[in-house]
């Protein structure tokens, strides 16, 4: 929570189980000297009927701010956003927490304030997006017992765009012993992104890189194997550790199946209720959060409204705004500009993911797009004329 934030909220109701007994905590909030006053309550084994009183009361008052917002809610078309008019005066915050670079994450996480497992299965959140980010977040979410509603436009998350990767993934697990380690991972991942990442989100990736792998595994991903039965790495992006895990050229249509698996667990678990052929036209914002958003219903065509605590949007990349571009028509920036339409902020939107078969012919020297794939640059690989003694100058 920001600190503005914080002096704006008023109060707060919640409910611990600590060993076999309930506590209700009561915190008020209001002045700039921040909490005002503190009250626990030992309610016994059981809740009381003014307990849950209250709670209805608390929830009750919460979701009829949510439909107000509803009702003034309009989906109209504007001719420019909000956040385009307040341009001159809005800055841009990352949200990176300060630090030492490898700590920053990691202290930070370590003092967040923790979600009780009791509060957990009282909490909501849309997901918008079932792709590999969108599914995974929901399947886990659920895990540790969040409510989720997860949308998508596809008739499955199946169809999800996810399911055209090729290559792999990068883990610095260092099986091959050829040196990698979370430093080498980062260090290489922010070359490849010419120096424009950010560094901590960077080194959190290459930190949490070991796990994603041995996550996907539990979901029943079928990586390459040695003979012997051990994961097998290849070389990428030409790195000069063999750090990435694959499945054929059919990576990431493997890995979209894995958290697909995990997906329906928590549907048929109830835990995740999924909305297939929705598509998100807008999201409801109170006192500035997402708590809500408009969809249309594919089949029928009417609008919808969904209401929760939080909203997620994972609704993957957006090539097709340039001319050229190998992702689904689908993919089309429709989703995140809703998002900047109500007020979330792009960094570099331009910097978005192209295969260099997009790379547009610039002479008549090129017979067609020029590509040679990244697996055969990394075993050693380059282009040669095709003819002994080419005349033609280096740079052609
Ligand atoms: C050809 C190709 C090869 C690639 N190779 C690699 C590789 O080797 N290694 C690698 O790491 N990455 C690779 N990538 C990139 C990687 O595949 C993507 O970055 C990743 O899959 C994106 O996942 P996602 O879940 O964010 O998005 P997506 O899979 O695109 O999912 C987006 C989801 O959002 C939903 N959605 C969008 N808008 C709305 C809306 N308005 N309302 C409701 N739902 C909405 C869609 O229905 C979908 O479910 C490759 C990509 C391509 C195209």
């Amino acid at each position: 929570m920001t600190k503005s934030n914080k002096h704006n909220r008023k109060s707060s109701i919640y409910t611990d189980k600590k060993g076999f007994n309930y506590y209700q905590t009561y915190s008020f909030f209001g002045s700039k000297d921040g909490l005002k006053k503190k009250i626990q309550k030992n309610l016994g084994k059981e809740k009381t009927s003014s307990q849950l009183k209250h709670e209805k009361e608390y929830w009750d008052n919460y979701y009829n701010k949510i439909d107000d917002s509803f009702k003034s809610t309009k989906i109209t078309k504007k001719s420019s956003s909000p956040s385009l008019q307040n341009n001159k005066t809005s800055k841009l915050n990352n949200n990176v927490p300060s630090g030492e670079l490898g700590q920053k994450w990691t202290e930070y996480r370590s003092s967040l304030p923790l979600v009780s497992p009791a509060n957990k299965q009282k909490q909501e959140v849309i997901i918008i997006g079932t792709g590999l980010a969108g599914a995974s977040a929901a399947a886990s979410m659920a895990e540790m017992g969040y409510n989720i509603k997860a949308f998508c436009f596809q008739d499955s998350p199946r169809r999800a765009h996810s399911i055209a990767a090729q290559g792999g993934i990068n883990a610095a697990k260092n099986y091959q012993n050829d040196g990698d380690s979370v430093y080498r991972l980062f260090y290489d991942t922010i070359k490849g992104g010419d120096y424009r990442s950010r560094e901590a989100n960077v080194h959190r990736l290459a930190e949490v890189s070991g796990n994603i792998i041995d996550q996907c595994v539990a979901q029943g991903v079928p990586f390459a194997r040695e003979y012997g039965g051990t994961l097998d790495n290849r070389s990428f992006g030409g790195v000069q550790v063999s750090r990435t895990f694959y499945a054929r050229g059919q990576t990431g249509q493997q890995l979209l199946l894995g958290a697909y698996s995990a997906l329906s667990r928590q549907i048929n678990s109830g835990k995740v209720t999924m909305f297939t052929k929705h598509e998100m036209v807008d999201i409801v914002l109170v006192d500035g959060h997402a708590k809500g958003i408009i969809a249309r219903n594919l089949v029928t065509g009417a609008l919808e409204k969904y209401s929760a605590n939080a909203v997620v949007l994972a609704t993957g990349g957006y090539g097709n705004v340039y001319y050229l571009s190998t992702n689904a028509m689908g993919s089309n920036v429709t989703a995140a500009w809703k998002a900047y339409k109500r007020g979330a902020m792009f960094s570099n939107p331009c910097f978005t993911q192209i295969h260099p078969t997009c790379i547009p012919v610039s002479g008549d020297y090129q017979s067609k797009l020029t590509l040679m794939s990244e697996s055969l640059r990394n075993d050693g690989r380059i282009w040669v004329s095709k003819t002994k003694g080419d005349k033609r100058s280096e740079e052609r």
